[in-house]
């Protein structure tokens, strides 16, 4: 079974960095989450932040692929440098992805980790800009394919391209 990477807190789990979740009633993504076909992640727990945390946004609004090349940093609210957390999660979540053979995520929009279309300009006063996360970035730049939570019907086009292109043999593979 083709699985998806999807942003804990989409899922409902309490890892934001104000200590809440931003749990989506998407239909198809409880339909997905029922066959087993999700593993929820969170870049920002998994690269050791705790929850809650200061927020964090990432210098300039810069994007991720400038923190992974070492040209922007992320901060914290408070000033601190977080981008080796960042930087931590955003393997952690490539190697579960590669570990699943996963082709396809939904990450939550906005997010120094997950965004994919915009995240916020580093100035914390609240202004978004076109840029993608850090995780988003690097999961990207593996050719996963990156989806937020109000493009899940997308999301499951490419599921059913993939599918449709998987050989028959490999439609009945075992799980796990
Ligand atoms: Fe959700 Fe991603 Fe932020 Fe974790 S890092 S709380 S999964 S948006």
């Amino acid at each position: 079974m083709e699985r998806i990477l999807v942003s804990a807190c989409l899922m409902g789990r309490k890892v934001r960095y104000d200590g809440g979740a931003k749990t989506s009633g998407d239909a198809l993504l409880a339909a997905w989450r029922h066959e087993g076909r999700l593993i929820p992640f969170c870049p920002e727990v998994e690269g050791g932040l705790p929850v809650p945390r200061p927020a964090a946004e990432i210098e300039g609004g810069a994007g991720g692929a400038a923190v992974l090349t070492g040209a922007a940093r992320v901060l914290a609210a408070d000033g601190s440098d977080v981008t080796p957390a960042f930087l931590a999660g955003a393997q952690a979540a490539l190697a579960v992805a590669r570990s699943f053979d996963i082709k396809i995520a939904i990450l939550k929009q906005g997010s120094p980790s997950c965004g994919s279309l915009t995240i916020y300009d580093g100035t914390f006063r609240g202004r978004r800009m076109p840029g993608q996360g850090v995780t988003t970035a690097l999961l990207e730049s593996y050719g996963i394919a990156v989806f937020d939570e109000d493009h899940v019907a997308e999301a499951g086009a490419r599921l059913r391209e993939l599918t449709e292109s998987a050989e028959p043999g490999e439609l009945v593979k075992p799980a796990g």
